[in-house]
């Protein structure tokens, strides 16, 4: 990991990074260590301490066979839990001191990015009317630029889902409104910059058209899904379907409270954590119960995770409800946090002061599933008409 820094030397600004190294989700949750507090950018010297590092995992630390013995335990977390930070930096330093880390880098060539600007010309005038929800989509969707009179607009992509018809039409949009280029963000979103800002009204039209104007980009109704069963063998359960149906329940709670609004929903569909709900205020991880013969698909809730600056906070899991039981357990955990928080008092430090455990009794009443001849219906998952089974394959990932 890098996160940027500045520091003064000799009177002149050097910019460089902190990094870190050995942070990782799944089933070991681990906070990455701070290997150097700052490496400076120029001369590429935290481009030559990476590579030391890959050279050092690559090489097991030492240790013949440690990580190619089990695929799944090949990442540096294990490695750096092994041997410890200290003999990790030791063994950079090793790499650092070899003829390959005295070989000039052409940081020129290595730093080129690609050229970004506005689409040139007039703002594209469609004749479209606003689509209802382009009040909603400017306050959630659209943010200043420091260049003046331009935005970076978000798309938000429900679920990262995205049709053929609709990466055409993306495509055609990027042409005209934002020079050509968008970037992909973490939470499945798609962010457009360089729009004119009176274009604003013609590109929500042209949004809506293919579906993809939504508002509520990064708030709690834009909830975060892991591919699931439907597309990974590694899933246990559906977490698309998951996702969906909370983001129907959330939206119908029609609450606009802030506070409420910044909470975070990340759904994986397997204990690996590709959505990573580890980091999510409310987080669900896919499980099952076997209750007989039969099993029935459930979710892991975790509370209290986020990212924070310097670091971030893992959840707490608090308890196993069945999928279906899910959408009623999320609002029920939503309405005691605004019964009980204090003034402007955030879901995570609300969690933080009441404990996440607290939870474990509130949500008992989801947890009752009575027998199949009465509620089949839990015994599927979302989108499906035959009974839950775990069937677990090789993943899309590495594991
Ligand atoms: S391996 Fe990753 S993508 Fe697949 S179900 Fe598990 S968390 Fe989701």
């Amino acid at each position: 990991g890098f996160i940027a820094k500045v520091k003064r030397e000799n009177g002149r600004e050097v910019r460089g990074f902190e990094l870190r190294v050995g942070g990782g989700l799944s089933t070991m949750p681990r906070q990455a260590d701070v290997i150097y507090d700052f490496v400076p950018v120029e001369n590429g010297e935290y481009i030559r301490v990476t590579e030391a590092m890959i050279k050092v995992f690559d090489k097991e630390g030492g240790l013949p066979n440690f990580l190619r013995k089990n695929m799944a335990k090949a990442r540096v977390k294990f490695l750096i839990k092994k041997i410890g930070i200290e003999e990790f930096r030791r063994q950079v330093e090793e790499e650092l001191a070899q003829p390959w880390a005295k070989e000039p880098l052409d940081m020129e060539a290595l730093t080129q990015l690609a050229p970004e600007g506005p689409t040139v010309g007039e703002p594209p005038a469609n004749g479209r009317q606003p689509a209802p929800e382009f009040d909603r989509w400017l306050k959630t969707n659209v943010r200043r630029q420091r260049q003046e009179d331009h935005v970076a607009i978000t798309v938000t992509v429900p679920m990262g889902n995205l049709s053929p018809e609709q990466f055409r039409g993306l495509a055609e949009i990027m042409r005209r409104f934002s020079g050509g280029s968008a970037r992909t963000q973490q939470n499945q979103n798609l962010v457009l910059r360089w729009v004119r800002e009176d274009a604003l009204p013609a590109l929500h039209a042209e949004l809506t058209a293919i579906g993809l104007g939504a508002p509520e980009a990064g708030l709690i109704a834009d909830v975060v899904a892991c591919p699931g069963t439907d597309s990974c063998k590694m899933g246990i359960t559906s977490s698309q379907g998951e996702g969906y149906a909370l983001r129907d329940a959330i939206m119908e709670m029609g609450d606009d409270d802030p506070l409420v609004q910044e909470i975070t929903v990340k759904v994986s569909g397997c204990p690996n954590g590709c959505a990573m709900h580890h980091l999510a205020a409310i987080g669900l991880q896919g499980s099952s119960f076997k209750a007989g013969q039969t099993q029935i698909p459930c979710y892991d809730i975790f509370l209290g995770g986020g990212n924070y600056i310097g670091g971030g906070k893992f959840g707490t899991r608090v308890a196993r409800i069945p999928v279906k039981r899910t959408p009623p357990a999320i609002k029920k955990i939503i309405s005691v946090y605004m019964e009980e928080r204090q003034d402007g008092e955030s879901f995570l430090d609300y969690i933080d002061r009441v404990g996440p455990k607290y939870f474990e009794p509130i949500l008992t009443e989801f947890r009752e599933v009575g027998p199949i001849s009465e509620e089949i219906d839990v015994y599927m998952d979302w989108g499906k008409d035959e009974l839950f089974e775990v069937i677990r394959g090789e993943g899309e990932c590495a594991l």
